[in-house]
């Protein structure tokens, strides 16, 4: 029965009409599918399904990003390069989860300011490539585009797009996302036992240029007992999922309409970005997510310029709601100090206050001669250090942090306290798509952080 205390708002027709204006707009880095029936049956099967996020939520998330944005609060997002179907195990889902978590109280105490903890889970399930094709000797196969589109197995079979991995998608995205909330609703996440593997790391010979930190971290945990904080209180804590907002036969259906006010609220995930490739100002996902109220986010490459920024912010969030959003730059290490400050500078001429997080990853791809897709850790804090640096010289927030990273002992990027060398990447490489940060080299990487955001 209709509550009748409850008014129930719909959208608007042309709101309605507007959420599909992006099929008439030019489209980049969508799968070429096959059977087009099959993926109008999954969609519609989609449609259906229960929304996996809540538009309360979506706004409590723009309210943090808001302060993030101010300089009040500090974002950390996290995850794989690709999420896949076999990866969804509670282990795996644990560790990575464990893993933010454990970076997101070394942040805290380094920044002295709420952390807003965000995982690239729950939906990182769609990539761009760089070819619509992969050739290995002489056959040519459809690339990889992730677990949602095709499989990974180098056949004509698992390349081919399957429809039935959007309804795959949403259920793994589905079951992730209930252990995310139980791990952080159920205890798991205590400040006490977070601190307590923390104090792991740095007991760990390795990672001795750390202990100082981790002392005072443990005395700052010692006094708040000492005067009476409610460790009970610490037990919970908030934490979004997010990822690229890029295969609209995936995000279309799951975009709903807020009953409380008829706007439409995309439900795959709380937050949203598009990607470096995929920002065009006249393309299908600028016009698509210029239409949602999630907070989103753009990815700004080395060769964005002023204009393109504007034109972003004027399209994207003409209305300068804060924490509506946010520019993650992925410049690379050796040109962030000359792309980043023009940008900075001039968005202090306008009247938009977006959040800039760094991207440390993207821009510091590298291939070493035995093939590997790999990066340096020293790149990546190299990058990290110029994105505080040009924040600090132009006056403007350092406001969060983007990484691909895993709970697990993976050997993916070079470097590290453990020395990671090109030999040692053979030994455990498993990211289908870009190299991430292991356990290790992500807590270290939140210890850096830390030491820059108390300098
Ligand atoms: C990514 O985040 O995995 C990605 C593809 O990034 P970008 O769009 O910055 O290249
Ligand atoms: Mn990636």
């Amino acid at each position: 029965m209709v509550d009748p205390t409850e008014t129930v708002v719909s959208a608007s027709p042309d709101v309605l009409a507007g959420l599909d204006y992006w099929r008439t707009l030019d489209i980049k880095q969508q799968p070429t599918w096959t059977d087009t029936a099959a993926v109008a049956a999954a969609s519609n099967e989609l449609a259906k399904l229960p929304p996996l996020v809540f538009a309360g939520e979506v706004d409590q998330l723009r309210d943090r990003l808001a302060k993030a944005a101010r300089g009040e609060a500090f974002l950390l997002q996290g995850g794989d390069c690709a999420e896949t179907f076999a990866g969804a195990t509670a282990d795996q889902i644990r560790a990575r989860v464990k893993t933010l978590l454990q970076m997101a109280v070394v942040l805290t105490y380094g920044a002295s300011m709420p952390v807003v903890k965000m995982g690239r889970m729950a939906g990182q399930f769609a990539k761009p490539r760089s070819s619509d094709t992969e050739t290995r000797g002489d056959v040519t196969l459809p690339a990889y585009r992730g677990d949602v589109v095709n499989g990974y197995d180098f056949t004509a079979e698992s390349r081919t797009p399957d429809p039935a991995r959007l309804v795959q998608g949403y259920h793994t995205a589905a079951s992730t996302l209930n252990l995310v909330r139980a791990f952080t609703q159920g205890g798991f996440a205590s400040l006490k036992e977070v601190h307590s593997w923390n104090q792991g790391f740095a007991r760990n010979p390795a990672n001795a240029m750390y202990e100082g930190l981790a002392k005072e971290i443990d005395r700052a945990i010692r006094f708040m007992e000492a005067a009476g904080a409610d460790f009970d209180e610490l037990k919970r804590v908030e934490f979004y999922t997010g990822h690229e907002g890029l295969l609209m036969d995936y995000e279309r259906p799951l975009t709903r309409i807020d009953s409380r006010n008829g706007t439409p609220v995309a439900t795959s995930a709380h937050f949203l970005w598009i990607g470096e490739r995929t920002r065009d100002l006249d393309g299908a996902h600028v016009d698509y997510f210029s239409r949602i109220r999630n907070p989103i986010g753009v990815k700004l490459g080395p060769s964005t310029t002023t204009d393109d920024m504007e034109r972003l912010i004027d399209k994207l969030d003409p209305d300068r709601e804060p924490g509506r959003l946010t520019f993650i730059t992925r410049m690379g290490a050796g040109k962030i100090r000359d792309a980043l400050p023009p940008l900075l500078e001039h968005i202090k001429t306008l009247d938009a206050t977006p959040l800039w997080v760094t991207d440390p990853m993207h821009g510091n791809g590298v291939t070493t001669p035995t093939g590997y897709k790999t990066r340096r850790f020293d790149d990546i804090v190299d990058e990290v250090k110029g994105f505080f640096e040009s924040h600090r010289a132009a006056g403007t927030h350092p406001g969060g942090i983007h990484v691909e990273l895993t709970g697990d002992d993976v050997t993916e990027c070079l470097g590290g306290s453990e020395h990671i060398d090109e030999a040692t990447l053979a030994t455990r490489y498993e990211s289908l798509c870009d190299p991430r940060l292991n356990h290790m080299q992500s807590l270290e990487l939140a210890f850096l952080v830390a030491e820059e955001l108390s300098a």
